[in-house]
């Protein structure tokens, strides 16, 4: 299979019109979103953190749906500011991670060693983002490559069930399969590792 097709959206899914709706859908997988960046902060931080750490790597991991403001100024789903747009891109996760590395850890010798790893780190955890909702089967793709390239992708593998937009929907059976489905393919996945990392240090620490 061609690999750029395969990414490319597939969705027979329209995007949704209303603007309320959009906000609900997102409000779901929020949490998900930081569960992920928890994870991917344990594996990078061997020594005590601070908080402003983990603030900014929470914060840094759902700050790209800040784009659902859009449709409250008229801002359509596919436009290039439009959700999971620009602020889904690679180029915005590169851009915020070198903006809080520089802004909130001047204690952190610029363009050393260290500096650039919690860049990457920063990075990834935003980046993070966009991966987790190109796993979902519902929407429009995500823009990776926005602002150069504004194409909308999917991965292959795509087992997140997008939460029903009314709200009426939300808390039935669709909102439960939607909610189910990021347990079984987020939180479990995700909590067995974090349990893994924390014995894995606990056994380095004895030797
Ligand atoms: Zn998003």
């Amino acid at each position: 299979m061609d690999w750029t097709q395969s990414l490319k959206e597939t969705s027979k899914e329209p995007a949704r019109p209303a603007r309320c709706r959009r906000v609900v859908d997102q409000l779901a997988s929020e949490f998900s979103h930081a569960l992920i960046a928890v994870l991917l902060g344990k594996a990078y931080a061997r020594t005590a953190t601070p908080w402003r750490f983990w603030g900014l790597t929470i914060l840094c991991s759902i700050l790209p749906d800040a784009d659902v403001v859009g449709f409250f100024f008229g801002i359509k789903y596919g436009d290039l500011l439009g959700h999971r747009g620009l602020t889904h891109s690679l180029c915005f996760a590169l851009t915020l991670a070198m903006v809080i590395v520089w802004f909130a850890f001047k204690d952190v010798v610029r363009f050393s060693r260290a500096w650039w790893i919690l860049s990457i780190q920063f990075f990834l955890v935003t980046a993070s983002h966009g991966f987790l909702d190109a796993m979902t089967n519902g929407g429009l793709g995500v823009a990776f490559f926005s602002p150069f390239d504004t194409t909308r992708y999917f991965l292959p593998w795509r087992p997140l069930t997008v939460p029903p937009i009314e709200l009426t929907l939300f808390f039935g059976p669709m909102g439960l399969a939607a909610v189910v489905s990021e347990f079984v393919w987020i939180w479990i996945p995700a909590l067995v590792v974090l349990v893994g990392l924390a014995v894995h240090r606990k056994m380095t620490l004895r030797i």
